[in-house]
């Protein structure tokens, strides 16, 4: 049997500023010159005020975890190994929300409005954000 490959993000024009400084291990989202707010996904316009003059800026690299579900079956036989884990919608400092993982944490401590900070997991070729709790010193 072929090894299982998991599947990884395929940059578009949008979106592969944010994914190459993923792979630099920092975390960046758009902020639009005109009405002043972060946008969260990559995109050509802003999706308050339909303003072109997205720029890009680094994150903080912390946020809040504002829902969680726990995955005890995988989601395909790629993610078999993973189990459990946590699929999570982080509130970032700057206003944003992103769907991600929760790791390097115990399933029983995590919780809603949890704070947590950034850390990228090599999948594959890629580095991918995922968020664990402010304060885990390896
Ligand atoms: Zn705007």
């Amino acid at each position: 049997m072929a090894d299982i490959v998991k599947p990884v993000p395929i940059p578009d024009g949008d979106s592969m500023y944010f994914w190459e400084r993923c792979n630099e291990g920092k975390l960046v989202v758009q902020h639009c010159a005109d009405c002043g707010r972060h946008v969260y996904y990559p995109r050509a316009y802003c999706p308050r005020c339909m303003s072109g003059e997205l720029e890009w800026v680094e994150c903080l690299g912390r946020g809040t975890v504002y829902s969680y579900t726990v995955a005890y079956r995988p989601s395909g036989p790629a993610f078999a190994d993973d189990c459990p884990y946590v699929v999570a919608l982080i509130d970032l400092a700057e206003g944003v929300r992103m769907m991600s993982n929760i790791v390097n944490a115990k399933l029983e401590d995590i919780h809603c409005d949890m704070q947590v900070e950034v850390v990228f997991k090599e999948v594959g070729e890629v580095k991918l954000p995922m968020f664990q709790p402010i304060g885990i010193r390896f």
